[in-house]
């Protein structure tokens, strides 16, 4: 059977996986990163955590936050890595191993992880949002990724969804992941109550102790969560609507008021066919990876 390496590249850290085409994962590797590297000591570090994966397999498979050029495989900047500038991932991994190399940034390869082998794999168009430190978005229809210009569409994230709303760390104000992120749920935290929370984890878990303005925080962001993908769904009229990432374990705090919203502002020849929840649990590495089984059968 044809295997693959799929390598996820976050803030902080470096995972490498070899999977086989039914999404088996073989083996794994996982590497933390320093902060500041600059970008020739990140390559060497990004390198080796991939060497010793590497054996029998058909391509490599790299996903990464944005923005980023597919064609050319540069990451150009990196919110969360800002060491990092242009830096040259395809080419040096193709030089170095002598194999396909396919690049997408980390929410597309989580939509065509999931579309391929995650929960609603049988439907015709997906859109899938990562809901995590900012919020991502894919579009795959028909088993193909929408990449959008050189690999930066569907960035549900930074659409508008409060107009004049809080500045969000693109420059511009009011994006959706300013309001349903982690980054959006401790930044408003700390705007109403000068607390800074350490994560996700601990604004939920207020959220749990049913503290007030976590309370708030939370409705008013499912709402312009809700509205983002509203938005996204008379854009596209995808068949299912999936949501994956850190932010879904604690999905039943938010979900049935996000899906009430949603299903309550879409035409209903829309609702009659969509699909909306959770996804599968479909590894950053294993969306990587799928990259590469997706473009080699083509
Ligand atoms: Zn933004």
């Amino acid at each position: 059977m044809r295997q693959a390496i799929g390598v996820d590249i976050g803030g902080g850290s470096i995972r490498v996986s070899l999977f086989d085409e039914n999404g088996s994962e073989l083996d794994s590797h996982h590497t933390k990163t320093p902060e500041h590297l600059d970008n020739d000591s990140f390559l060497e570090v990004l390198v080796e955590s991939i060497r010793p994966l590497v054996k029998n397999i058909i391509g490599i498979g790299v996903g990464s936050p944005g923005p980023l050029n597919n064609e050319t495989g540069v990451m150009l900047t990196s919110a969360n890595m800002a060491g990092l500038k242009n830096l040259p991932i395809k080419s040096v991994l193709q030089k170095e191993f002598s194999l396909p190399v396919f690049y997408e940034n980390d929410a597309n390869c989580a939509a065509l992880g999931e579309a391929i082998f995650g929960t609603y794999k049988n439907t015709e168009s997906q859109l899938i949002l990562t809901l995590g430190t900012g919020i991502g978005g894919g579009f795959v229809k028909q088993g193909k990724l929408y990449t959008g210009y050189l690999g930066n569409g569907i960035e549900i994230g930074h659409t508008t969804s409060v107009i004049g709303g809080a500045l969000c760390g693109c420059g511009v104000h009011g994006c959706v992941e300013s309001y349903f992120s982690t980054k959006g749920f401790l930044n408003r935290y700390f705007e109403k109550t000068n607390t800074k929370l350490p994560n996700a984890e601990a604004f939920f878990s207020l959220v749990r102790s049913n503290d007030s303005e976590s309370k708030s925080i939370l409705e008013f962001g499912t709402k312009a969560l809700a509205h983002a993908v509203r938005n996204a769904i008379q854009l596209l009229n995808p068949e299912a609507v999936i949501f994956v990432g850190g932010i879904t374990k604690s999905y039943d705090l938010f979900g049935a008021l996000l899906e009430k919203e949603i299903r309550s502002t879409i035409f209903s020849v829309l609702n009659d066919r969509l699909l909306l929840g959770p996804g599968g649990n479909i590894s950053g590495t294993l969306g990587a990876a799928s990259l590469v089984f997706v473009k080699e059968k083509n």
